[in-house]
């Protein structure tokens, strides 16, 4: 049997984070965000931090050869032979059309988009806060972490994304629009993409989620 392969696209602040580690959860496979190797690599100061800060500040899209070269490695780990949630990548169809050169004739591969409504994502992403050490994604009016700035998970001291403010916050909206929205048409496509309704309660979203994957494979046995 193949991987099973999820990609999850989705506006910034639409959920993919907290739905990958969800089913991640779940599924036992890993979630691979490109953005949290990315934020770790700056906090690092390695060479790969200081060449994607200035674009992450602004809003825009790291480079993708970059983001190629790190997800392919990744996903050559032995914690990915059963498969792997990608969270954030891909981001443009440039980066699918790479990326689809590493899928196996086995792989069994699905595109989940959260589809939330924008004039909300702003409130999301200034309220969101995530955990310094394992990553866990709190919301301070849906998902409050049982004591202030600490993650009910592992204890680790939680902080606010640097690009989490309004302005930057508006030039990922404009970006996601023109650079990861074609992704939609492109998956479409090729038949594996299903859209889920992200502003319901996270456990339905991620039931949803789970209850597509499962009929999905379900069909093939
Ligand atoms: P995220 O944590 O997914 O919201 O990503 C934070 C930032 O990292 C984005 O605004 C981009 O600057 C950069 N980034 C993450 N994933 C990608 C990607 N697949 N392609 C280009 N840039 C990315």
């Amino acid at each position: 049997m193949g991987r099973r392969v999820v990609v999850m696209i989705g506006q910034p602040g639409a959920g993919k984070g907290t739905q990958a580690r969800a089913i991640m959860q779940q599924l036992s496979i890993p979630q691979i965000s490109t953005g949290d190797i990315l934020r770790d690599a700056i906090s690092r100061k390695t060479q790969l931090g200081m060449e994607a800060k200035a674009k992450m500040d602004a809003g825009d899209l790291v480079e993708d050869r970059i983001v190629n070269e790190i997800v392919a490695q990744r996903i050559e780990r032995d914690d990915c032979a059963g498969g792997f949630i990608l969270d954030g990548y891909p981001r443009t169809v440039q980066q699918a059309k790479v990326f689809q050169q590493t899928l196996g004739v086995d792989d069994q591969f699905f595109v989940i988009e959260l589809a939330v409504d924008s004039g909300k994502l702003i409130d999301r992403l200034v309220r969101r806060c995530i955990c310094r050490s394992c990553g866990e994604i709190y919301n301070l009016d849906s998902r409050v972490p049982q004591q202030q700035d600490v993650c009910d998970r592992c204890g680790g001291a939680l902080m606010h994304r640097t690009d989490d403010r309004a302005e930057t916050i508006a030039e990922r909206l404009r970006t996601f629009e023109a650079e990861t929205f074609p992704l939609i048409e492109f998956y479409r496509s090729y038949g594996v993409y299903h859209q889920v309704n992200g502003m319901r309660p996270i456990e339905q979203v991620t039931g949803e989620i789970l209850a597509i994957l499962e009929s999905a494979l379900t069909k093939r046995r």
